[in-house]
């Protein structure tokens, strides 16, 4: 024992330095893992392994009887799922003879964090989850064969994988966080770009009309009344409240900004000290007004057809949703559903040897019929169910508010309206194709990637059994 103490103590110094090395960093793992000796980690894996019933049970009764975590947890799907999940990884973790699988213990930690990413599970909860566990096993350690030092030395090395691991799990939680939040954004701009066009021709009109207003109050307004300022008008304000969050953090939203101060600050002063002065005509400052009006005009155009273009949001080959909006639409029905204890169903669908019309037909005519079948589910969809394109030619349905069975007869009905359409690829004619569907009902498992994977297990199945055909989860 002595011997492993000392091994232990001439190598805490490694496992200080490993603080600094990152933990997307394998070797900070190996030096934790080396900074006890094989006596200590097999304490502490006995230790770990013999209680972790008990261990687990301990964080998820401090855990559910919290205010804040307790209602993410409470459901019974995640518990019971979690609860076993949880000692795999506690084991992954701690229950290590030489220094354990670095690269696959690294890579739990990561898809854990994107877990709770998708979950919104947030960091703290993680670490206070965190704390619970450290101390249940260094009580445990303390009370086992290892004496004051050994125990104390075993615990920090607990400590230290502790952290490491939820260093690892924060930056993917973080990484999938962001995106799910510009993501989120993208699809408000899409919401909000759904009517962009007449928003380009008000906008454009109301910039004229301030525009008129200023040129014919050069000449027609009571004495001592000002010009009208653009930041208060129907344009400045548009361009203040909704254009701030349109365009966000475009250079040419600066730009036209910058020319509406100018409009006021500078132009509009000038003509009507010009005016009380008793000059008649201001050819410059009229100049300058109808060039920044025209710059502003310009500008805007520009701001609006890069929203058109690239946040349209949908694919461009069928026009349906881009998948990358899958989780801000699967998270709110999600949301909507344990609110309001209501179900939901996603349906995945493949088309059947879709292959063989490329093959057959060339990549256009493959175009072609993807086009018409996204138009086929769709017109079949109600307008409150979401379509999308899910990859090659498999598409995502989202039944709003629609139970397994009625989910399963709309598989169906889809399935034969697919049957019977008839598909025209130019040059060759009408052609006839069928599709495989997976349809799965949400259970009260918040993470939307375990619905769509229980979707795509059911669609295998339907091909499994012969294609051209719906299965339910
Ligand atoms: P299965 O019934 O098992 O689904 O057979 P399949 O032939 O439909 O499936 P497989 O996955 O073997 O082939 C899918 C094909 O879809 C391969 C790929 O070239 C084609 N594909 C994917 N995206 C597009 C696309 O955008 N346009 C065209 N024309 N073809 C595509
Ligand atoms: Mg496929
Ligand atoms: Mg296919």
């Amino acid at each position: 024992m002595s011997s492993s103490l000392s091994a232990a103590a001439s190598s805490s110094g490694a496992a200080g330095q490993a603080c600094y090395l990152s933990a997307s960093n394998a070797q900070a793992w190996e030096a934790v893992y080396q900074s006890v000796d094989a006596y200590t980690r097999g304490q502490v894996a006995a230790v770990v392994a013999d209680s972790a019933k008990e261990l687990v049970d301990a964080f998820y009764s401090t855990l559910l009887s919290d205010a804040e975590a307790g209602p993410r947890l409470s459901h019974e799907i995640v518990s019971t799922r979690l609860h076993s999940g949880m000692k795999h990884w506690l084991k992954g973790l701690l229950c290590v003879r030489d220094q354990g699988d670095v690269a696959a213990l690294m890579a739990t930690q990561k898809k854990v964090g994107e877990v709770h990413a998708r979950v919104h599970i947030p960091i703290h909860l993680v670490m206070a989850g965190a704390r619970i566990l450290k101390n249940e096993i260094a009580q445990r350690l303390r009370a086992s064969d290892l004496d004051g030092d050994a125990a104390s030395v075993a615990t920090q090395y607990v400590c230290n994988l502790f952290d490491l691991a939820i260093e690892q799990m924060s930056r993917a939680f973080m990484r999938d966080i962001n995106r799910g939040a510009r993501n989120d954004e993208a699809y408000r701009l899409f919401a909000l770009g759904q009517n962009i066009s007449t928003e380009r021709e008000r906008q454009r009109a109301a910039l004229l009309e301030w525009s008129q207003a200023v040129l014919i109050g050069l000449h027609y307004r009571a004495p001592e009344q000002a010009l009208p300022r653009l930041a208060a008008s129907e344009f400045g304000l548009w361009l203040q409240h909704k254009g701030g969050v349109m365009f966000e953090s475009a250079p040419a939203l600066r730009q036209i900004t910058e020319a509406v101060c100018r409009l006021d600050d500078v132009v509009l002063p000038q003509l009507m000290q010009g005016e009380r002065e008793g000059q008649r005509s201001l050819p410059d400052q009229v100049r300058e007004l109808q060039e920044l009006v025209a710059r502003i005009k310009h500008l805007l155009n520009g701001l609006f057809d890069m929203v058109a273009e690239i946040e349209s949001g949908s694919d461009p080959l069928t026009n349906v949703l881009n998948r990358r909006f899958l989780p801000s639409v699967i998270g709110r029905e999600i949301s909507i559903s344990t609110r309001q204890n209501s179900r939901f169903s996603v349906l995945l669908l493949d088309i059947d040897h879709f292959k063989a019309i490329n093959d057959e037909h060339g990549h256009s005519g493959g175009d072609q019929v993807l086009r018409q079948f996204a138009e086929v589910v769709h017109q079949a969809c109600r307008s409150s169910d979401f379509v999308f394109r899910y990859g090659g030619e498999e598409f995502l349905v989202v039944l709003v508010d629609t139970a397994q069975d009625a989910a399963l007869a709309a598989a169906e009905k889809l399935g034969a309206e697919i049957r019977r359409h008839d598909f025209n690829i130019p040059e060759a004619g009408v052609k006839h194709i069928t599709a495989s569907i997976g349809v799965a009902t949400f259970d009260g498992h918040p993470d939307y990637a375990y619905l769509i994977d229980r979707a795509d297990k059911a669609l295998y199945r339907a091909k499994q059994a012969g294609r051209d055909r719906s299965v339910a989860a």
